[in-house]
């Protein structure tokens, strides 16, 4: 840390595993509904992360993990033919010792101490900490909320009853133009704390308000967390798309992020579900 950096710690936990399909992490020809109902096969177990930024001006959380209760409680996800969809998809699990508040006091921090999470996206994945977090900011973009509004929810990966929890404080985030040429091909975003610490910048795709994190510092490598944007930031690099999500979409957003490299060199892409998430986060802050 320099003395003018006001980032002080970045740290990624994650909350259990989950396995996907393969043709999931792609890149896959294959329609999803067509691999969703055909695929036998499973991946190896991947993480299901959280990033943990201390800004002086407060904990931020990128994302908030699965919820124990997604293993634990029969009646978390929906039954029927909507329900078949999740068992199809992905298998997670979770222990005891890995929800978001006991990865949060690994690190030496209370679930109290969050000031601030940002949810990539609606998907049950990352929203599993809300209602945990009554007493922070969540952050999410205007296009993702307003997608739960849409027919279906549920059948679209939206668990309603799971994330419009009462008494969380949203701030539905619309992003506003930003005066910044180094954050081009971008030209949204938000200024979290009005430092050009970190940026949420518009990255859709994987699902229609999908949203990025960027995270940048004097001296430091800069870091971008980008949901499920891709499953592996070395497919990211090379142009490859994961088989979910909006084809255009997820290629005009994977364009973009590349292209951002041009201007923030050493650019660490940290996703989700990516299992060198973690090794990738510790090179960056080494330097490597
Ligand atoms: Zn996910």
């Amino acid at each position: 840390m320099e003395p003018h950096d006001p980032v002080r710690r970045v740290a990624v936990v994650s909350t259990g595993s989950v396995v996907v399909r393969p043709e999931h992490v792609g890149p896959t020809r294959k329609h999803v509904l067509h691999w969703l109902l055909t695929s036998r096969e499973w991946t190896a177990p991947r993480p299901v992360n959280v990033y943990v930024v201390e800004h002086r001006d407060g904990l931020v959380l990128f994302d908030t993990g699965q919820d124990r209760a997604s293993v634990t409680e029969p009646g978390y996800f929906p039954a029927g033919p909507v329900g078949l969809v999740y068992t199809r998809i992905a298998k997670s699990r979770i222990g005891a010792d890995e929800t978001l508040p006991a990865r949060l006091a690994q690190l030496g921090y209370r679930i109290g101490d969050v000031g601030k999470a940002v949810v990539s996206h609606l998907h049950h994945d990352h929203i599993g900490g809300l209602r945990e977090l009554g007493h922070a900011e969540i952050l999410v973009s205007e296009a993702e909320w307003a997608s739960l509004a849409g027919p279906l929810p549920e059948a679209r990966g939206l668990l309603r009853s799971r994330i419009d929890l009462p008494g969380l404080r949203w701030n539905r985030v619309e992003f506003a133009p930003l005066a910044d040429p180094e954050l081009a091909p971008f030209t949204t975003g938000l200024d979290l704390f009005g430092d050009g610490a970190l940026t949420l910048l518009p990255t859709p795709g994987h699902t229609p308000g999908s949203m990025s994190m960027l995270v940048r510092g004097p001296g430091r490598r800069p870091l971008l967390m980008v949901g499920d944007l891709t499953c592996d930031a070395e497919l990211l690099a090379a142009g490859k798309l994961p088989g979910v999500g909006d084809r255009r979409r997820l290629a005009e957003t994977v364009a973009a992020v590349n292209a951002l490299r041009e201007r923030q060199p050493g650019l660490t892409v940290l996703a989700a579900h990516d299992p060198n998430a973690s090794a990738l986060l510790e090179g960056a802050l080494d330097g490597r």
